[in-house]
């Protein structure tokens, strides 16, 4: 899967020299100073430098052939600073023809180096992490050519290992890393799976380190690796047939996937032929990682990077197996709270461990829909990503504190702080058990009015919560979820078999079906569609589905089976005018007819409903109302629209509210007319789930809500204490100040009422 490359060469000879430098003796000064003598013999330049970063993100030129012998340990960039900064900044080689001529050239004239024109320069990385840049120039303006940048960074790769494993001697074995690093730090990351954890940190597969890097007999590492990928097979297959989540579902899906990719041939055929090109097998490995790991930074699309994650991964238990260690985690070293500290980690990786010893995941890279977040979530474990800097900040048997509620990870928190983290986990723990408490305990204000509280889910993992957390049904089901983590689009058997499944999960609580929601930032990576300048406002969903109408009769089709003899409730997103409805409907009606005719067993009731998520629908309620047996506000997209204000845009993020007079005006006219026509109306964006906003949301006549699962217990919680009849009155003079929001006002109220927010 990943993308083909041209294969390079490998400078054998080059590498089998350094090979023979490394087994001399001498000071690592002295061993870097031959390598960089020797590089620029093989590549026949006239300079070649290495710059080591050091603490305080400086790039120190190291050792050098070319450039004068004073400018060593003398001349330093800061990262980002000349060439050499921006290539280690970056991450990324530099090829310049006229390196003097490129806005970032920083002239050091301790150098001696204009008179060079060219210069080639590659990033020195391992595991993620920038090292140092090792470069080499001419003095005529000349291109280097592919296969130079090649051996550049195979040689660069073989560094870095020689620097990791200490055998250019201490001096320059850290990689830069400061005492600093004893202290207290804060970094900000994306939740990936809710909950609170503290323990204490490990390192999920560090301190891999290569010490044969040159293959001795290209034919024998060919055969270790076969064999090493052989066993990894092996080993994912127990996995398999392990499996203690759960028989079915998508862990298993993931599972298979992530197996395929091990059998990859583009993947495996490239580890060959770095071993052909002269590397050992594990460097080999190494080669194609570091690889994949340029390209995933320069890759936009997050289902592409996921996959990329997964190479990742598995290029990490091939060289387990390589170097000895059985791949699986060492549980007996394991700390018993422990904080798995990864760059990335595979949906495997997170299950070779005992979960419970692990209290939370923090990881440098992952999204929240990546395979091994689907997995922390029927694991129950906290988990945040996207946490930059954080291998190079966090070290083993540091005191974590994971956040998985704002995306905060503490590192070495003093005591008083690591003091009240537990304490809020304590207090977590009694909450959950009091909202266990209410789970069998009717949701009826303290005036006696019923409010119907449901779930949203997309995964059929999210079902366990349906009863756990004592809701009456899936208020939304995201269909396009299970599209996003599968490999190519499912056909009608296999829709029918999940959404089946997912009905027969329920056992007779109602589920609402939302069609696919694709398109925009919801991309599915075998789905082609096209870039939209502005995604939320274009080609998406019911637009989709109507231009492409197979697409959608298909998942139609689906659900009219799945759904044989049981009720089926179906609903379309995004619908912008009755026609599109009545469209949409019409499809539905046909694929019954259809199911019919064919002599199938249709659903014994069909409700058939919209997501109001675009403002214009609501001129033309009374039609609407008219054809649709529900509406469900779709409260997310419909708030971006109403303030046309982009929701992923963080600094938009607070500046329009739910609770400020234009929103809530909005919901009190829908609801009004909702209930004059009899029509059942809910509401299912995030903003449900939150007490305050679901108090503001009943007081505005909302009597139906769907949020994600973790809200049902505290919304639960606040309504039963709450006394409606007022609040009306009250949201009624709130809808006529002038301010922005009135959150504060209605966070008062409650708090003054004693509403349990
Ligand atoms: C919404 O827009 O409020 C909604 C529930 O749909 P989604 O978040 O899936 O777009
Ligand atoms: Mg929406």
């Amino acid at each position: 899967m990943p993308p083909q490359t041209a294969g390079w060469a490998g400078s054998r000879r080059l590498l089998r020299q350094l090979r023979a430098l490394m087994k001399g003796g001498g000071s690592g000064q002295e061993r870097l100073d031959k390598t960089v003598a020797l590089i620029a013999d093989d590549m026949v330049a006239e300079v070649c430098s290495f710059y080591l970063l050091r603490a305080g993100e400086v790039l120190e030129l190291y050792a050098t052939k070319g450039l004068r012998p004073e400018a060593v340990h003398a001349t330093r960039l800061r990262l980002g600073e000349g060439i050499v900064g921006d290539i280690a900044a970056n991450a990324r080689p530099l090829n310049l023809s006229d390196a003097q001529s490129h806005p970032n050239f920083a002239y050091r004239p301790e150098t001696g180096e204009e008179i060079y024109h060219s210069m080639l320069g590659v990033p020195v990385m391992r595991d993620g992490r920038v090292l140092g840049v090792l470069a080499v120039q001419n003095r005529t303006a000349r291109q280097y050519g592919e296969e130079e940048i090649e051996a550049l960074e195979t040689v660069a790769m073989v560094l870095a290992e020689l620097l990791s494993s200490g055998e250019l001697g201490g001096a320059v074995g850290s990689g830069g890393l400061d005492s600093a690093e004893s202290l207290p730090a804060r970094l900000t990351g994306m939740v990936l799976n809710e909950g609170l954890g503290i323990g204490t940190a490990a390192m999920h597969e560090r301190g891999i380190v290569i010490r044969q890097v040159v293959a001795e007999d290209p034919a024998a590492e060919l055969e270790r690796l076969d064999a090493a990928l052989s066993a990894m097979l092996g080993q994912l297959e127990d996995l398999l047939a392990r499996n203690e989540l759960s028989a079915d579902g998508e862990h298993q899906e993931v599972l298979e996937t992530y197996r395929m990719f091990a059998a990859d041939r583009g993947w495996v055929e490239r580890m060959r032929e770095a071993v052909r090109g002269g590397l050992s097998a594990e460097a080999a490995v190494q080669r194609v990682q570091n690889d994949l790991r340029t390209r995933m930074s320069r890759v936009k699309d997050p289902y592409l990077r996921e996959r990329y994650a997964d190479f990742e991964d598995l290029g990490n238990r091939l060289l387990h197996h390589l170097l000895g260690s059985a791949g699986t985690a060492e549980d007996s070293d394991l700390p018993d709270d422990t904080v798995l500290i990864a760059r990335s980690l595979g949906p495997a990786d997170l299950l070779d461990y005992d979960g419970a010893k692990i209290r939370a995941v923090v990881l440098e890279e992952g999204s929240p829909s990546a395979h091994v977040a689907i997995v922390a979530r029927a694991l129950g474990i906290p988990m945040v990503g996207r946490c930059r800097d954080l291998l190079a900040r966090v070290r083993k048997g540091d005191t974590v504190i994971v956040d998985g509620v704002s995306g905060q990870v503490l590192l070495r928190p003093r005591s008083s702080i690591r003091a009240s983290f537990a304490e809020a986990i304590r207090a977590g723990e009694e909450r959950r058990k009091v909202f266990a408490a209410t789970r069998e305990l009717p949701a009826v204000t303290r005036d006696g009015t019923r409010i119907g509280l449901h779930m949203n889910a997309g995964l059929l993992i999210d079902l366990q919560q349906l009863h756990a957390s004592g809701a009456e049904g899936i208020g939304l089901y995201r269909t396009e979820v299970p599209f996003m983590v599968r490999e190519s689009f499912p056909d009608v058997a296999q829709q029918q078999d999940l959404y089946a499944r997912v009905l027969d999960l329920a056992e007779g609580k109602p589920v609402t079906f939302r069609t696919l929601d694709i398109g925009g930032d919801k991309a599915l990576p075998y789905w082609g569609g096209t870039e939209d300048e502005n995604p939320s406002m274009g080609w998406r969903a019911i637009r989709i589905g109507l231009d492409r109408p197979a697409m959608l009769r298909q998942q139609l089709r689906a659900l009219v089976r799945a759904a044989a003899g049981r009720e089926l409730r179906v609903m379309f997103p995004m619908v912008a005018e009755v026609s599109e409805f009545v469209r949409a409907r019409h499809l539905l009606l046909r694929e019954v007819e259809r199911q019919r005719a064919a002599g199938g067993r249709v659903p014994s009731r069909i409700e058939c409903g919209v997501m109001l998520e675009v403002p214009a629908l609501v001129w033309q309620l009374p039609t609407l109302f008219d054809l649709v047996d529900f509406v469900s506000v779709g409260s997310n997209d419909l708030l971006q629209f109403l303030f046309a204000s982009d929701r992923g845009n963080p600094r938009l993020a607070r500046r329009y509210d739910i609770l400020s007079p234009p929103a809530l005006a909005f919901l009190m006219n829908l609801t009004a007319q909702a209930e004059a026509a009899g029509v059942r109306l809910s509401l299912c964006g995030e903003a449900a789930g939150h007490p305050l906003e679901a108090m503001a949301l009943i007081g505005c006549g909302f009597r139906i809500l769907s949020m994600p699962p973790g809200g049902v217990g505290p919304v639960k919680l606040m309504l039963r204490s709450l006394e409606l009849a007022p609040l009306r009155g009250y949201l009624d003079h709130l809808v006529r100040l002038p301010q922005a929001s009135v959150r504060e006002l209605l966070r008062s109220y409650a708090r003054d009422r004693g509403v349990a927010l």
